[in-house]
């Protein structure tokens, strides 16, 4: 029998389950209210990366004197970034969109809710039609948190989702919110030349990272003169013709000409009528989910944002695939279940920081017995050959077998660097396999092998 499979969302977890699954022999149907690629194309890691990219590449023409060049002045056009951005995410589209026909998904551009456990309703500007299924995904993803003192108003009062790219570059810029987000706002504003002031709750940014590591980035921000005042908490603001006042709890007022949002996220699933299917949600209203993505309903699935799990693209996307084997009965042979822990992440700023697995102070919390091996990039001869030898990474392993459980690193192509790790530790590779890899010289990834000594 041929099982009818219905997507809702179209974000990294619903097309990559559908595709998957459609690979495996299912009909596919995927309801999408806006575009394929989802809140990630539409506002959050395809803009974001790409302005990021641009900020970057202003930071780097300032230090071109350095590598025996003329310096050059790069001028900020916000037409040509917009026009940058909506290519970028237009080619994207365009390929997903390809690959979902190449599979003969049926794609439906409107809003699903559920009728029952085993149907679906879609309203699209035609009207409304039920669809029946054998398995569903609920991938609806999710949206900009708003705090009930703040009415942005996508003018000076904003969200993620009016600054990628925004209207105009702020001449001043109050971030409220020191998380990934947070600081990756202050890292493009910065670069693309507004003032930056950076409201931070606690007494470091990135709270949830390893000091060491947020330490680096909070010498970077002050370096380029980001004011950041620790210990407080937006509670105001007030809006005037051309500025906006924040007040914090602890009565520090701060005026800028724009304030932005970064505190986190809330689930879309006000319109998706779970109730009438039977799926139970926790407090949040985030869909509860066991490690093969089901809901309390087994042949009901949730995905991505949505599953309350890690609120990451990349977690997303291996979650859909993960569904559309399990609904296409694949994980009854052996198979390896998501280990949340062992998710790579990255924070795109100046130094560019990313993680993955245990990290040093969580082993101490939990008092487990580490071995932490450190190096700076400047051991590297690309990193000098770059003219950026900011940084470091860090290994940590078991002191008796040399497995690999974590590392983070700071600095140029964190991102790309820390793959490295993250398949050392997903596989359960030691140290040595590190250190005995054929690595290209000269590359930064030698500094990978000298911290893994
Ligand atoms: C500013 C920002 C930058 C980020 N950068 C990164 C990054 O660099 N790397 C990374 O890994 N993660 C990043 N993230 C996180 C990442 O964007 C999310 O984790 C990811 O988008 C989640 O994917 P998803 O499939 O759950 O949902 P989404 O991408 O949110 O897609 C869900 C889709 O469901 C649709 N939908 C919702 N309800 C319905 C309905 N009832 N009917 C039909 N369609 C519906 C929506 O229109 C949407 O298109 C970033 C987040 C933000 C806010």
């Amino acid at each position: 029998m041929t099982v009818r499979f219905v997507v809702i969302g179209g974000g990294p977890a619903g097309n990559t389950a559908a595709t998957h699954a459609a690979r495996l022999g299912a009909r596919v149907t995927l309801i999408e209210r806006d575009i394929v690629g989802g809140a990630a194309h539409l506002w959050d890691c395809i803009p974001s990366k790409t302005m990021i990219a641009t900020g970057g590449a202003i930071s780097f023409a300032r230090r071109l004197g350095e590598m025996g060049l003329e310096t050059v002045t790069a001028e900020v056009d916000p037409a040509g970034l917009k026009d940058r951005v909506d290519g970028i995410v237009s080619r994207l589209n365009t390929s997903i969109t390809g690959l979902l026909e190449s599979q003969r998904v049926r794609m439906i551009r409107g809003t699903a809710s559920f009728v029952g456990p085993n149907e679906a309703e879609v309203t699209t500007v035609d009207g409304t039609e039920v669809i029946p299924f054998d398995a569903a995904l609920i991938s609806t993803g999710s949206r900009p948190r708003i705090p009930p003192f703040a009415g942005p108003d996508g003018d000076r009062v904003l969200t993620t989702r009016d600054c990628y790219p925004p209207k105009v570059i702020p001449e001043h810029a109050v971030i409220i919110g020191s998380g990934v987000t947070g600081v990756e706002f202050v890292h493009m504003f910065a670069s693309l030349g507004s003032k930056v002031t950076l409201i931070v709750s606690r007494q470091q940014v990135l709270p949830a990272k390893d000091p060491e590591v947020a330490a680096a980035l909070e010498v970077n921000f002050l370096e380029r003169g980001v004011a950041l005042l620790k210990g407080a908490r937006a509670n105001a603001i007030e809006r005037t013709e051309d500025e906006v006042t924040v007040t914090c709890d602890d009565g520090r007022v701060v005026r800028a000409s724009h304030a932005v949002l970064a505190i986190g996220s809330v689930p879309n699933i006000e319109d998706l009528n779970v109730e009438a299917a039977g799926v139970e949600l926790d407090g949040g209203g985030y869909v509860t989910i066991n490690h093969h993505c089901q809901s309390s309903v087994p042949h009901i699935y949730a995905a991505g944002d949505v599953s309350g799990k890690l609120p990451l693209s990349s977690v997303a996307a291996i979650q859909g695939r993960k569904v559309a084997e399990h609904a296409m009965g694949l994980h009854t042979v052996e198979h390896r279940h998501l280990d949340y822990d062992k998710a790579a992440s990255a924070i795109f700023t100046e130094p560019e920081i990313a993680d993955v697995g245990l990290a040093e102070a969580e082993a101490f919390a939990l008092g487990r017995k580490i071995r932490v091996t450190k190096v700076p990039f400047s051991v590297a001869p690309k990193a000098l050959i770059n003219n950026d030898a900011r940084g470091f990474v860090k290994i940590v392993s078991d002191p008796m077998t040399g497995v690999v459980l974590g590392g983070s690193i700071v600095g140029r192509h964190a991102a790309e660097l820390i793959s490295v790790i993250a398949l050392a530790v997903t596989a359960g590779l030691r140290v040595n396999d590190i250190v005995e890899s054929l690595l290209v010289h000269p590359s930064l990834s030698e500094a990978l092998a000298e911290a893994a000594e």
